[in-house]
């Protein structure tokens, strides 16, 4: 190969092609896909950085323009090609720019420092070492003395730590080398932020005859060539994480690797601990608290085969293992595992992408699987396995639905209902534990006006403002601060106050009414450190508060068997978020947070408070009723034209200019409409959901269609028109495919 096709990284939208360079001969033998290289660029022939994503034996240019490649970028991480290739069907599938692409998948890219630990091993005997040490004795040579008594105790020492303790120079340490009294052995260090933790026990699981039946049938499956996707359907605590332990460690004992996707606020203390216990040391684990340099060494320990399993988040899709056997996805629903910056992929179709290159298995599990992957298990595109009870004798709790419209009609105006409140106040006689789950995904704690309506709002992001503790009033997205203003600056009423229901709020209503309870709170606020997260469900596992007061956070991950009940605030918030998967995920939210309750030995209970008690999404959730959820909700998909039942395409544009941006919107609309693509559904162009944020204005255009393939080629045909006049860079233009949430 002479020439090879280098991406130039510079994050800029127009510079996406790929460019060609002549191989310098004593590069040859080095170069591979994925390098990170060093190429003359552009006019000025200024030095910059690409990365080799092929090779070709004949120049696709007149030979005399192309340029030789300067050079290896050194310390660069060598990607695997199949990254690469998955990042090429990234952008292609997702829009984005190829840069952007690989920037996803080989996520570190500069070595960070190893950490060296450097050993002194003695080579002499222990009776040549004796006669030594009394020579030196005599002679009072005490440094060297000291040292070869230490290594005739212990025939290794760690380097560092002889050179403090033992306060040696390097000299002395030299001068023992030279004589050959010892040897100085280094090695590199990665770091593995676990392994001191925990170590691995040998435990035998008797799989129940569901969990069998799943293990079987995916194994059987994978044995005779089938590489499909499998969705296994179970509620929390039916035993799913078993069947995902045993099936990778079939995985590993096929010589093959295995990489686990958990959201990140389920990949607690607990889950990481059975792991290790299961797997010891071959397992890693990924997740955003570990350093630069941390994530970077669990890459290296991937690639150098040290580990066998990858836990983690989303990014853990891009571990640079060479033989995936499985990739299993669990909590398969969760928004997480979308990206919202570009390219916007979403792991499982990468997961299945990724699988097919390299003969993986793909394994999706859930308690309330997303409409979109039970609709593929129930017309066969996906296998579809049933974990039906809890493991043992746990019980589903009972469930009580209160219509918060009588509670107001008959003179309560409490943020609880009579219900709830007794129930807590039973809990706390009883000295068992409580949960209040404030469902308020997309509302923060505005302040309203009770007279005219209005909300305060950010004057640049236009989002209502929060109200903190000390009575300031905060955007949560560009930090933007205000005081509380005396009057409603619209109406002028005096009547103006916080949304009743933050979560500082109901902890103080909590505190109000039962004084004696002690109370954790856990949100956004008290979460900001990387720790704060773990501490607080550590302690009100550990029993040191009655209640726990939080967002969706605390209806994930840690199991608390002394949690009997949980009350669910407003239930409904969540449906009113401007987009179509709001009931869908208002079902999750709550199968979720009824779950929490009754882990344990004793019977648990739920109160879900709401305004529209007859909502499907409320009243199958009650019930635990995923069935029941999905048929309703895939009517619904169905009538409107939403995934799965068509594809959605969104383009979110935005810009510093209002006027500018509308007119390029509608050019844009135009231009699309103009493509007569046959059942193109075209919606917008319109204002987004978060209509200004960090003084860019932000405009929406979707697109529907029946067929994905039709939907991906208009995309590509919208790129080429982009591509083709300069006044679209004045704006910044994005794809979203499937959207998640509104933008
Ligand atoms: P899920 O992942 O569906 O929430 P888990 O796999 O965590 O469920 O199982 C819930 C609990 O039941 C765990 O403590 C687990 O160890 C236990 N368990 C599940 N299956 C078995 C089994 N076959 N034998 C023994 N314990 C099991
Ligand atoms: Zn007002
Ligand atoms: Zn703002």
């Amino acid at each position: 190969m002479d020439f090879v096709n280098v991406i130039v990284d510079i994050s800029h939208e127009k510079v996406d092609r790929v460019f060609q360079y002549r191989i310098p001969e004593h590069l040859k033998s080095r170069l591979q896909a994925g390098m990170q290289v060093r190429i003359p660029f552009g006019r000025g022939n200024r030095l910059t950085k690409g990365y080799v994503v092929g090779f070709s034996e004949r120049p696709d240019y007149p030979p005399e323009k192309i340029k030789e490649l300067a050079g290896i970028v050194e310390g660069s991480v060598k990607a695997e090609s199949q990254l690469i290739a998955l990042a090429a069907w990234m952008r292609e599938r997702y829009g984005s720019t190829m840069n952007q692409a690989l920037k996803t998948v080989l996520p570190v890219k500069q070595k960070t420092r190893q950490k060296q630990s450097r050993k002194l091993v003695r080579s002499i005997s222990v009776l040549e070492g004796g006669q030594l040490l009394e020579e030196y004795r005599r002679k009072k040579y005490q440094a060297k003395a000291r040292l070869l008594e230490a290594l005739l105790q212990n025939e290794e020492l760690d380097y560092e730590e002889a050179v403090k303790s033992l306060k040696l120079s390097a000299a002395v340490i030299k001068g023992f080398e030279d004589k050959g009294i010892v040897r100085v052995e280094s090695r590199t260090l990665y770091r593995n932020p676990f392994a001191d933790h925990f170590t691995k026990k040998e435990k035998e699981v008797l799989l129940n005859r569901e969990q069998a039946e799943a293990v079987e049938g995916i194994w059987a499956d994978h044995q005779s060539g089938i590489r499909k996707t499998s969705l296994l359907h179970g509620v929390t605590g039916s035993g799913k994480t078993e069947v995902y332990m045993e099936l990778i460690a079939r995985v590993i004992r096929e010589g093959k690797q295995a990489i686990l996707l958990i959201p990140e606020i389920a990949l607690t203390f607990q889950t990481v601990r059975r792991f290790y216990e299961r797997f010891g040391d071959r397992v890693s684990v990924m997740h955003s608290r570990l350093s630069g340099g941390e994530r970077y060494d669990q890459f290296m320990r991937a690639q150098n085969g040290e580990i066998d399993v990858m836990i983690g988040p989303r990014s853990a899709l891009f571990t640079p293992f060479s033989k995936i056997g499985m990739i299993i996805i669990d909590e398969e629903h969760e928004g997480s595992y979308k990206s919202e910056t570009v390219p916007r992929y979403h792991a499982v179709d990468a997961a299945r992408f990724r699988a097919r290159m390299c003969g993986a298995s793909v394994v999706l599990g859930s308690a309330t699987p997303s409409v979109d992957s039970y609709d593929r298990a129930c017309s066969g595109r996906y296998g579809l396995y049933r974990l039906t009870g809890r493991y043992g004798d746990a019980k589903l709790p009972g469930v009580a639905v209160v219509d918060l419209r009588t509670e107001l009609k008959e003179g309560n105006r409490s943020i609880f209902s009579r219900k709830l409140r007794a129930a807590m106040e039973d809990r706390l006689r009883r000295g068992q534990q409580t949960m209040l789950f404030l469902n308020r995904r997309g509302l923060s704690g505005f302040v309203s006006c009770r007279s005219c309506g209005t909300a305060i709002r950010c004057p640049h992001c236009d989002v209502a403002l929060s109200l903190h503790n000390d009575g300031r009033l905060r955007c949560h997205y560009c930090g933007y601060e205000t005081g509380m203003p005396p009057l409603c600056p619209s109406c002028g009423s005096r009547y103006i106050s916080g949304f009743r229901a933050g979560t500082q709020q109901i902890e103080r209503e909590v505190q109000k009414l039962f004084p004696q309870a002690r109370v954790l709170r856990m949100d956004y606020d008290t979460t900001r450190t990387k720790e704060s997260y773990e501490q607080i469900l550590t302690a009100f596992g550990r029993g040191e508060a009655d209640i726990l007061v939080g967002t969706q956070m605390i209806v994930k991950g840690h199991d608390f068997p002394n949690v009997t009940l949980v009350g669910i605030l407003a239930a409904d918030i969540s449906l009113y978020a401007s987009d179509y998967r709001s009931s869908e995920r208002t079902f999750q939210l709550l199968t979720q947070a009824v779950g929490r309750a009754g882990r344990g030995r004793q019977a648990g209970e739920a109160v879900i408070q709401t305004y529209v008690p007859e909502h499907y999404s409320i009243r199958t959730a009650a019930r635990q009723d995923y069935e029941g959820f999905y048929r309703q909700e895939i009517l619904y998909r169905r009538m409107m034209g939403y995934p799965p039942a068509a594809f959605m395409l969104g383009i979110y544009l935005s810009g510093s200019e209002e006027e500018f941006l509308e007119k390029q919107a509608e050019r844009l609309g135009n231009a699309i409409q103009r493509l007569c693509t046959e059942g193109l559904v075209v919606i917008g162009p319109a204002v987004a959901a978060l209509s200004r944020k960090k003084d860019m204005y932000r405009m929406v255009i979707y697109l529907k269609h029946m067929k994905e393939t039709v939907l991906l080629h208009v995309k590509n045909q919208i790129e080429r028109i982009l591509e083709q006049e300069a006044v679209w860079n004045k704006i910044y233009i994005q794809f979203d495919y499937n959207p998640l949430n509104a933008y």
